[in-house]
């Protein structure tokens, strides 16, 4: 996105003083990179206190919404820490979103975030899904609950998904495939009823980082409560998680032996997003994810 000459720093500053009940006056604003759909600020306030911003478009503030929800739902389980949300909105032009201003370190945490993210899974809801709609990337993420976990990943994740990839023209046997395998998938679950996990959604390494007192911090999430193996399937894609990670995570709950199977079908999820928000190889990715679900499968 191209800078604006005009920032709605004074409009966001008067939002931030009315949710906090104190008074904030943005005495300096710095650009913070590393994002991948916003633009990202560091506010100081004229008391030193820091503030982070996401700006964007003004048809984004929905989205923005459904992160600062996710946020709260997170920290809400006293678990992983998260930054916490302090207002949302759109003025000027522009939606934005303001969170609790983290000072990253280059700590490692990895013990804790597996062990602290295991606990966070034990949180749970009463259907898959969630209360509201939201994003992944910048793609529509549907979270009408389900009762049925694979109805939930077959209609609201890869049937989705799918039919997107169909509208923005990719058809032939990427659908083949896909027709297939939605057909087929459900054995992959048989013996295995997941536990009903909130999860962050969207777990790559982008997203998590280590305050400088040495707290592991998980942020911008696509936050739904589902099958836990769909968010550790979603470390492993990108990687950047040690394998200390893994072990603090399956002392604290140990995965299931089936996992190994369904990480794919997760990952293709996110790999058809991929696909929808960037088109190029991640065509060739998704024929081939499919291909070698359909060989396990047949
Ligand atoms: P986007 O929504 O555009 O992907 P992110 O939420 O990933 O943006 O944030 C962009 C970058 O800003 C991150 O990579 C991280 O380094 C930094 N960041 C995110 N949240 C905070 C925060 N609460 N405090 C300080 N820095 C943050």
């Amino acid at each position: 996105m191209a800078p604006v000459a005009e920032q709605p720093w004074s409009g966001i500053a008067a939002r931030v003083a009315a949710a906090t009940g104190a008074p904030f006056q943005v005495r300096e604003a710095r650009p913070v990179g590393g994002g991948c759909i916003n633009e990202a600020w560091r506010l100081v306030g004229a008391d030193g206190r820091s503030l982070f911003a996401k700006l964007n478009a003004p048809d984004r503030e929905d989205m923005f919404a459904a992160e600062a929800a996710g946020l709260r739902e997170i920290a809400a389980t006293g678990t992983v820490t998260a930054p916490a949300p302090i207002c949302h909105g759109a003025l000027q032009g522009r939606s934005f979103l303001v969170l609790e201003y983290i000072p990253f370190g280059r700590g490692d945490a990895s013990e804790r975030l597996g062990r602290e993210l295991a606990q966070m899974h034990r949180s749970s809801w009463s259907s898959y899904g969630w209360w509201r709609d939201n994003t992944i990337g910048s793609t529509p993420q549907i979270n009408t609950p389900a009762d049925d976990w694979v109805d939930f990943w077959r209609e609201r994740r890869l049937g989705y998904q799918l039919r997107l990839a169909r509208d923005n023209g990719y058809g032939g046997e990427l659908q083949r495939r896909g027709e297939l395998l939605l057909e087929l998938f459900p054995a992959l679950f048989a013996g295995y009823t997941p536990a009903i996990s909130l999860l962050h959604g969207d777990l790559w390494s982008g997203n998590v980082g280590v305050s400088d007192s040495g707290d592991p911090v998980i942020f911008d999430p696509a936050t739904y409560y589902g099958d836990r193996e769909a968010e550790i399937a979603m470390t492993e894609l990108f990687g950047g998680f040690s394998s200390r990670f893994y072990a603090a995570y399956n002392e604290q709950w140990p995965l299931d032996e089936g996992y190994r199977v369904r990480r794919d079908l997760y990952n293709l999820y996110h790999i058809l997003n991929h696909l929808n928000l960037f088109g190029g190889g991640y065509l060739r990715q998704a024929e081939q994810m499919l291909g070698r679900l359909l060989s396990e499968l047949r």
